[in-house]
């Protein structure tokens, strides 16, 4: 007889513990109820002020606030020039659009393969998969850990190729004791609702580039030359368009938000690294799970906290063992399907088979709860949940 939630038994906890989710305060409320009684709600003093707060964050020269993480992978690829034909390498266990970025500006994403230990994209693999055309690479931070970009930054500049380090799981972390935002020429972050910071819906491109700085602030006002600040400033409705941009503005209700929860980046970064290693001390040595490495020399920003599933120790599949954690009401769930496996890439004669590390992880990968708000008794569910889904599955 089985105890399981998912044959009948008493779940661990009564309600969802989601994977993630937002942790909003008083002040940050307050913030954004200033600004809604204020002149100005889009593009004005609230905008400024949230990217020179995240250029200090990241430690960048330039930050352009954009509308979301994808505008932000968009808006890179454009400064990076990528047009027709041109071919960008994506890891292929990244969230879609990473990749649909550089659909998006006519260019082909050729996926590379990730790394078992850490499931970040791997340099050699990067290196066999690039080709005259290779324009730029596109590194994703997984789960929050920098992607190997020195090896990545020389691989890209020794090609004229730039290097695109898609950082949204990434806020806050460090690579030998460098910020991300400082490590490649283009790095883009979210402001989704589960990243460690939120404006709603939101994104940033940070750069040391100026010229690149410019392109992305074009980009986002439709290829405008000058930014509505400047126009009011002069007096002047005449603004030329350039670049074919498009409306990518975020708002400054949504960066009042921004910048007051930035603020707590801090705290933010340290309750989520508590979390994980309090995962890592009660599972690290579990039958049937392997956790991923993390470097000796990163400063991990623990966007997710992921585990692979040890197959040949467990009766089950990830799909039931999922199911029998969701039935505990825990929240479990999968950071990602092989990009190149959706069927919009399948259509477009993408084939299974070409990055075999992320096919074999995408069988094993689990993603548990981790958000700043979690108690120390959710963080017990999820052990439990853990231990008891897999005591019942062990082999
Ligand atoms: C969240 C996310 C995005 C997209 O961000 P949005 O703000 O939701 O558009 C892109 N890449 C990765 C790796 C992400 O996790």
């Amino acid at each position: 007889m089985s105890d399981l939630a998912l044959h009948g038994g008493r779940p661990v906890r009564p309600a969802l513990l989601p994977y993630g989710r937002q942790a909003l305060t008083d002040d940050d409320v307050q913030a954004v109820l200033g600004v809604l009684r204020s002149d100005w709600l889009t593009t004005g003093p609230q905008v400024e002020a949230f990217e020179r707060a995240l250029a200090r964050a990241v430690d960048a020269p330039h930050v352009v606030a954009v509308t979301s993480g994808t505008a932000a992978l968009h808006a890179a690829m454009f400064a990076a020039g990528i047009g027709q034909d041109d071919e960008v390498i994506v890891p292929a266990i990244t969230f879609a659009a990473s990749a649909n970025a550089v659909v998006y500006q006519g260019g082909r994403p050729v996926f590379a393969d990730v790394r078992a230990d850490t499931l970040n994209v791997d340099p050699a693999d990067v290196a066999a998969k690039m080709s005259p055309r290779t324009r730029a690479i596109v590194a994703v931070d997984f789960a929050g850990q920098p992607a190997d970009l020195d090896a990545l930054g020389a691989m890209a500049r020794e090609r004229g190729a730039l290097l695109v380090e898609d950082a949204a799981h990434a806020l806050g972390a460090e690579s030998r004791g460098r910020r991300v935002g400082a490590l490649a020429d283009l790095t883009t972050f979210s402001f989704h609702p589960v990243k460690h910071v939120t404006t709603g819906e939101g994104g940033a491109v940070a750069t040391a580039d100026a010229a690149l700085a410019a392109r992305l602030r074009r980009f986002r006002n439709h290829g405008l030359e000058t930014s509505p600040a400047e126009r009011h400033a002069r007096g002047d409705a005449y603004s030329p368009m350039v670049d074919l941009g498009y409306n990518y503005r975020l708002s400054d209700v949504q960066c009042a938000l921004g910048a007051s929860q930035l603020a707590r980046l801090e705290p933010i970064l340290k309750r989520r690294a508590e979390i994980a290693h309090r995962y890592q001390a009660e599972l690290a040595h579990l039958p049937g799970l392997t956790l991923p490495a993390v470097a000796p020399d990163v400063r991990h920003a623990w966007h997710l906290f992921t585990a692979l599933l040890d197959l040949p120790r467990l009766t089950a599949d990830r799909r039931t063992i999922l199911a029998a954690l969701r039935a505990e009401n825990i929240g479990a769930t999968v950071h990602y399907v092989p990009v190149y496996w959706h069927p919009y890439y399948e259509a477009r004669g993408y084939r299974r088979g070409a990055c075999p590390r992320a096919e074999w992880a995408f069988e094993r990968l689990l993603t548990l709860p981790l958000f700043p708000a979690m108690s120390e008794g959710d963080v017990e569910d999820v052990v439990r949940a853990v231990q008891k889904v897999l005591g019942h599955y062990a082999r």
